[in-house]
């Protein structure tokens, strides 16, 4: 193949547009970005060499060298990663492939005008980000393995790019921005030294730049030689301190890095909700920072997102999406698990079955629903933000985590009949306010408040004073299937078997009237039975509506109208 130009995919483009025309304030991060690609690059070849040494080439001396070049305008960054071949090139920096990044981009489209250019600041432009310095960028790589695998890439952001093979002897990527005439100033060593200690002072490979100083030379006894004139001396300095950020103790660490570090492993942009910090003793011996998110991801819901967490056995880099350490309906939540305990030849299967790991998820679990709890009790408002991102999916978790149920149950929030609209009641506030006449906790479900509000099963409950809790998300009928009841209060369906809420001899009252209402109107009874014979399974007088004439009513133990409905949408 000889050199061939293409056009970005449309979706590249308008990314680029953004990046390089919307008036970006913080410029800097775009070397954190090159940085942060490279050290990943770097875990990747480290990882695949667990498996078959040869990728390594006899080169695991790991290394992101960053290359200044006044005379040209260009700085280089250099890893000794995994490279790529050409086909991984044009997937990865040619398209778009992240799932959820599309429909960002379609909804960031209407958003971002130059006066409100932090937006672009939320998502991951990542390797574009470069556009914002450079009005060219040139791409040499190869992959670790095969020698013939080297490509060369060339873009100026203009909506075209040209790629063709190059030999090249080492493995690894090497970037080369052309600095804009503005922009000169990231060629200054104290400027990358400044970029590179805010931004990627944590990251675990030397970050290293040639450093060249003048000295007067020295004697043998270590004093300066008056008269020898001065000499320059180049050497590679290491510019991070590559402290891993979770071996560091709680008070070493400063909320910046914290969140730096968050940006790094989660590529997002913005900072996380909450970080959690701990290290664990006794049976299971681990270090763990993870993070819960501000925002939850596009992807959120879709099957094939990534999952799982960064695994370190004793600070060496095991796989970055370990699936085991946290369960499904905490997906959202991001960080790192570094391990004393396990193997550093830890395979897939040994991961599935380790008690090890299921110790450390246990715990993990623990952390992060006393945490959720906390911000509820202390923070509400802001708890109430958490929870109208990620509320729908630690749900599951009532349905699918059987051990932490008490917990969940008291994370849980509601709309109901007595909140604003927005505004919401968690179980034990909704006991606490019931009046002394209830018995039972009550919910409706359906598609939306709006709906629900309108719904003739609610008649009876608003002229008693009792609270209705409004369970709009699908998920809420597998919630409402596995929380039966609440400090010793059933949970009932409104709309659902034959339901009381009268004392018992307001219920012998109404069901006198009722006996004698169904004997004087039998002949309707009947009449309206075999009309809607093929539709209904009974027609009865009730005691439950005060304003409407009718309403339907589900079985104890059938399917009500809503569940019906989202099992249609399944196709069951
Ligand atoms: P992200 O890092 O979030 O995946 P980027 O835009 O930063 O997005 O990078 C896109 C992809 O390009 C990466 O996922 C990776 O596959 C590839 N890539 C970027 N930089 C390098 C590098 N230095 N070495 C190998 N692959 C790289
Ligand atoms: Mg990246």
């Amino acid at each position: 193949m000889s050199k061939t130009t293409k056009q970005f995919q449309t979706e590249v483009q308008q990314l680029l547009d953004l990046v390089i025309h919307s008036l970006y304030s913080n410029r800097d991060i775009f070397l954190r970005e090159l940085i942060s690609n490279a050290s990943d690059a770097i875990d990747k070849v480290r990882f695949e060499a667990h498996s078959n040494e040869s990728v390594l080439e006899g080169n695991s001396d790991w290394k992101i060298k960053l290359i200044p070049n006044k005379d040209a305008g260009t700085l280089t960054i250099l890893d000794n990663g995994v490279g790529m071949n050409i086909a991984e090139v044009e997937e990865n920096i040619g398209t778009i492939a992240r799932s959820g990044t599309k429909a960002f981009m379609q909804s960031l489209k209407d958003k971002v005008s130059s006066d409100n250019p932090e937006l672009i600041g939320q998502f991951g432009v990542g390797f574009y980000a470069s556009f914002m310095v450079a009005d060219k960028v040139t791409l040499f790589t190869r992959a670790a393995g095969s020698i013939e695998a080297g490509c060369c890439w060339e873009s100026a952001g203009d909506g075209s790019y040209s790629i063709e093979p190059c030999s090249r002897e080492k493995r690894g990527t090497e970037i080369v921005l052309h600095l804009k005439e503005e922009f000169k100033e990231y060629l200054d060593e104290w400027k990358i030294r400044s970029i590179v200690k805010k931004y990627s002072d944590y990251i675990q490979y030397p970050v290293v730049m040639d450093v060249t100083r003048t000295e007067v030379p020295k004697g043998a006894d270590g004093k300066e030689i008056e008269g020898a004139g001065t000499i320059e001396k180049t050497e590679e300095e290491i510019l991070n301190s590559m402290k891993a950020i979770w071996a560091r103790s709680k008070s070493d660490v400063t909320e910046e890095e914290y969140n730096e570090f968050y940006k790094h492993i989660s590529h997002d942009f913005e900072n996380p909700f909450r970080t959690i910090h701990f290290s664990a003793e006794g049976t299971s011996e681990f270090k763990a920072l993870v993070y819960l998110p501000a925002r939850k991801p596009f992807d959120m819901f879709f099957a094939d997102r990534k999952k799982g967490l960064q695994l370190y056995v004793k600070r060496v880099f095991i796989t970055d999406k370990c699936e085991e350490l946290i369960p499904d309906y905490l997906r959202f939540v991001k960080g790192v698990v570094d391990s004393s305990d396990l193997p550093l030849n830890v395979s897939r299967e040994i991961l599935q079955e380790d008690v090890q790991i299921k110790r450390i998820q246990k715990n993990l679990v623990g952390k992060v629903l006393s945490t959720l709890a906390e911000e509820k009790e202390k923070n509400y408002d802001s708890y109430v933000t958490f929870w109208k991102e990620f509320g729908q999916v630690l749900k599951e978790g009532v349905h699918f985590d059987f051990a932490n149920k008490e917990k969940l149950q008291d994370l849980l929030l509601f709309e109901s009949t007595r909140s604003e609209n927005g505004s919401f009641v968690s179980l034990k506030e909704y006991v606490e306010r019931m009046p002394e006449a209830q018995k039972e906790i009550y919910f409706i479900t359906g598609t939306s408040r709006e709906a629900l509000e309108q719904s003739p099963h609610l008649e009876v409950f608003r002229s008693k004073g009792f609270e209705v809790l409004f369970l709009t998300d699908p998920v809420d009928e597998w919630v409402v299937q596995a929380l039966t009841e609440y400090d010793g209060k059933q949970l009932k369906a409104v709309d659902r078997g034959d339901i009381s809420v009268d004392s018992e001899e307001e219920q012998k009252e109404k069901e006198k009237k009722r006996e004698e209402a169904q004997k004087e109107f039998s002949d309707l009874v009947s009449l309206i039975t075999d009309r809607l014979k093929d539709k209904v399974k009974e027609v009865r007088f009730s005691n439950r509506l005060t304003d409407s004439a009718c309403c339907l009513v589900a079985d104890e133990h059938g399917m009500n109208a809503n569940m019906e409905r989202i099992m249609k949408a399944m196709n069951q």
